[in-house]
């Protein structure tokens, strides 16, 4: 091998190296820490107090999910500049995320604390269904995913997106979601039932809460069985028109 190629690859390498180092070990690009309950919250702006009342809202939600242990402990990083952000999550636009499998540290774009909310990517626009997407509700959400590395550390290359990100957004939304107003949704096609286009997640987490409060199923065993979207869609529909030509019977 020619020695420029050699000298290029090793570089390469190297860089990839350190980058993975950066994303396990960012806390350097933070100047403020502040600890709660399971909480290490790390920013590159002061942190007001009321992120303790986040983070109550957010231990709410990953309590009712089989996978969250009262002993765990989670790393939040909050990037406040655009350039932090897009460093750690290569997407400045990004809600928040979690590099799963690399490392279990969260990363939040740019938020108001105070008002439990994150800021719009879109210049003086708020973010969709924002009532029900809280910033605590983006916290939890991303935490989900680093849980899902106790079952499976690369989650989201070997398991359905629908059931990654749907039991993301099942936790995520535990204390606002309504069952009945996601499955009418569903029926009548609405737009946010269209993750492609609404980028939301809402018909993968109706499906996991299908499966979950209505077959009863845990989520290992959703993992293990992996239904096709297709076939869950085929009963939620056939269930459904059972029930409607019940009533018209009645
Ligand atoms: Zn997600």
């Amino acid at each position: 091998m020619n020695k420029k190629i050699k000298i290029g690859s090793l570089l390469v390498t190297l860089s990839i190296i350190g980058y993975l180092i950066l994303l396990n070990f960012p806390n350097f690009l933070f100047a403020n820490h502040h600890r709660f309950k399971n909480f290490d919250i790390y920013s590159d702006k002061k942190i007001p107090i009321e992120i303790e009342q986040v983070l109550v809202d957010v231990l709410k939600r990953l309590e009712n999910s089989e996978l969250y242990e009262s002993t765990d402990k989670f790393s939040i990083y909050f990037c406040n500049t655009k350039w932090r952000l897009s460093l750690l999550t290569r997407n400045p636009n990004v809600g928040g995320i979690v590099n799963q499998g690399i490392s279990n540290n969260v990363f939040i774009r740019e938020s108001e604390i105070e008002k439990n909310k994150i800021v719009c990517p879109t210049k003086d626009q708020e973010i969709a269904l924002i009532k029900e997407r809280p910033l605590s509700y983006f916290i939890a959400h991303e935490i989900t995913h680093s849980l899902q590395t106790k079952v499976e550390r690369f989650m989201h290359i070997t398991t359905s997106k629908y059931i990654v990100e749907g039991y993301a957004d099942y936790i995520g939304k535990s204390t606002s979601f309504k069952y009945d107003k996601y499955l009418n949704d569903f029926l009548q096609n609405d737009v946010t039932m269209n993750p492609k286009s609404s980028g939301l997640y809402n018909k993968y987490h109706l499906f996991i809460a299908y499966l979950i409060e209505k077959k009863g199923m845990s989520f290992k065993e959703i993992v293990n069985l992996n239904m096709k979207m297709e076939e869950i869609e085929n009963e939620l529909k056939n269930e459904n028109t059972t029930k409607v030509k019940l009533n018209v019977g009645l």
